[in-house]
């Protein structure tokens, strides 16, 4: 078996490799690292997101570099934010042990000056979006021209996001002699162009086959009618309890309205598209990474760049038009060789899209039949037995056990089990006769819930006032979104969310009111920072963003 040391890297990042605790080169790893530690040569690789293809760049770079040089020497260009954040994460990561070491990360939607004045110090690397980048070399912020090593990541999806006269730009500024090392997952004759255009007789390196899709993706479809896709969605996954996932739509009203259906079910979602404000998808994606989110509804455009590990299930609520989109869609799931599940709804009218899929992928996808609600709750059922089984024991509990095991003992074990059985399940319409796939009981104490929390919500509550509004594009679900999301607390937590231009009120129980105080201590929005107070009904407050007294009070209609 190959092993780091083998290809080549040095001390310092076989140390890094090792507290990373990689055992094993993956396959782009092994392909690439020794050629761009042995030759000076321009390379394009076909590798997927999630094959390790950051350190296959990112270790050859940081050894390559010279730390007492403090030019920019690597240039790495990444089509969205989210990816150039990781990317510097994750290469700052490998070069943990190499003293001194600089990389900063360029982006759009945050303080310009600030980014500057971190190149300013010294940038060995700068891993850049390309629009900020361009914008920079344009005010002189950024010293691109002695570069020996440039990255194009992902460069399908830049140029799918209409990159390519911006990289055409940066690239000018680039010296002729620099190693350009370009890393696609496809290799659409856009790409190609590039790689022609502006690399000199680059080496190619394919990881699995090309255009395919990864192996370890288990590709299925159902066959739903138009109007049954939510319901068939949560069949999938209520299926899936443990789904980490995310579900592609086609429009950012559908992705908000399925986001929306799904939070008022009780499910831990939020929605991502280009609708939110930077700030807001960096916070719906930081809660996601958390794993505070467990469904992550997205539009393509604002999923480029989703680079989180774990996703256990994509989903296509919609098929997209070009089968590449498709391919990027499931390869959010697989990652880092594991076990991923990519699925598709669609019509009967539609399904010769499976064919053509299956033929470009060269796999096959599997038709499966919607589970009944008794294969559900046997599902739920096993989860919930898996999940006992699994609890760790709480040793401070030790001390009630006698008295609980004393007044249990009369009861025999079938019985027990049948108590917690049913009092687990409780909720749940377990009619043979329903057949729309959702768990209906749920929904009824949802509903239940919210009754009585309506009732409830006057005398323990209170109410926040928060300095963000409708200019930041939030209306009341989903400034109510963010809140849930962002303090962690669940769907009925927070309450009566109301949104004016610049500002917005929501309420909470009582109980949460010195942890919602104290959450936003250190929160910036668009490099303002998050004002949230208490409010009292009837009186009059300050705001110290300088808006007018406002009373307090909300009208009815805009929120639940
Ligand atoms: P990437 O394709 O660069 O986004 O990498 C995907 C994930 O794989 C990241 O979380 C890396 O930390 C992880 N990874 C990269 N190389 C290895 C390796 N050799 N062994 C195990 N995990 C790795």
């Amino acid at each position: 078996m190959s092993t780091f040391k083998s290809l080549g890297l040095n001390q310092k990042l076989l140390k890094a490799v090792e507290k990373l605790g990689f055992e094993s080169p993956t396959e782009v790893q092994l392909k690439v690292i020794p050629v761009l530690l042995k030759e000076k040569t321009d390379l394009v690789a076909l590798a997927q997101t999630g094959t390790g293809k950051t350190a296959a760049f990112g270790f050859p770079m940081l050894q390559k570099i010279d730390i007492d040089n403090r030019n920019t020497q690597g240039l790495i260009i990444s089509p969205t934010r989210e990816l150039c954040l990781q990317i510097t994460n994750d290469i700052t990561t490998y070069g943990q042990d190499l003293k001194n070491l600089n990389i900063v990360a360029i982006y759009g939607g945050a303080n310009i000056t600030e980014q500057a004045r971190k190149i300013k110090r010294g940038a060995h690397i700068v891993v850049a979006t390309p629009g900020r980048l361009k914008d920079m070399i344009k005010r002189k912020m950024v010293n691109i021209s002695a570069i020996e090593f440039c990255v194009l990541d992902e460069a399908d999806e830049m140029l799918n996001m209409g990159f390519y006269e911006d990289i055409k730009d940066i690239l000018k500024n680039t010296p002729n002699n620099k190693d350009s090392w370009l890393f696609s997952a496809t290799m659409p004759p856009e790409v190609s162009v590039i790689a022609k255009k502006f690399m000199h007789e680059p080496k190619e390196i394919t990881v699995g086959t090309k255009n395919s899709s990864a192996k370890n993706i288990n590709h299925q479809y159902y066959v739903v009618g138009a109007r049954e896709r939510y319901n068939a969605l949560r069949a999938v996954i209520s299926f899936n309890p443990e789904i980490f996932g995310c579900i592609f739509c086609r429009t950012k009203i559908e992705t908000q309205k399925v986001a929306d259906r799904l939070i008022n079910d009780g499910y831990k979602a939020a929605a991502i598209h280009g609708d939110l404000s930077q700030n807001q998808r960096d916070t719906v994606m930081k809660s996601f990474r958390l794993k505070k989110i467990q469904l992550l509804i997205a539009t393509d455009v604002a999923a480029r760049g989703i680079d989180v590990d774990d996703i256990t299930h994509v989903i296509n609520y919609q098929l997209p038009d070009e089968i590449e989109v498709y391919t990027h869609r499931s390869g959010r799931t697989g990652r880092a060789g594991k076990q991923g599940t990519s699925i598709i709804f669609i019509t009967k009218s539609d399904q010769r899209k499976i064919r053509m899929i299956e033929n470009k992928l060269q796999t096959k996808i599997a038709r499966k039949d919607m589970p009944s609600p008794e294969v559900i709750f046997t599902n739920k059922v096993k989860n919930w037995i898996d999940q006992i089984k699994s609890t760790p024991i709480k040793s401070d509990l030790k001390i009630y056990l006698p008295e609980a095991i004393e007044s249990l003992a009369e009861i025999e074990k079938e019985s027990l089990i049948e108590l917690m059985l049913s009092r687990e399940f409780r909720n749940f319409d377990l009619n043979p006769k329903s057949n729309d796939y959702s768990d209906r009981g749920r929904e009824r104490l949802n509903k239940r819930d919210r009754s009585e929390k309506k009732i409830n919500a006057p005398q323990d509550k209170d109410r926040f006032f928060i300095n963000v509004g409708a200019r930041d594009k939030y209306e009341w679900q989903s400034l109510k979104d963010f809140l849930r999301s962002f303090l962690n607390l669940s769907q009925d937590d927070v309450f009566q969310v109301e949104v004016m231009k610049n500002f917005s009120f929501f309420s909470t129980h009582k109980k949460h009111r010195d942890f919602v105080l104290k959450s936003f201590e250190n929160l910036m929005m668009d490099n303002r920072k998050v004002n949230v107070e208490l409010t009292k009904k009837g009186k009059t407050y300050s705001l110290k963003s300088g808006v007018k007294k406002k009373k307090s009070g909300f009208k009815k209609k805009k929120f639940r």
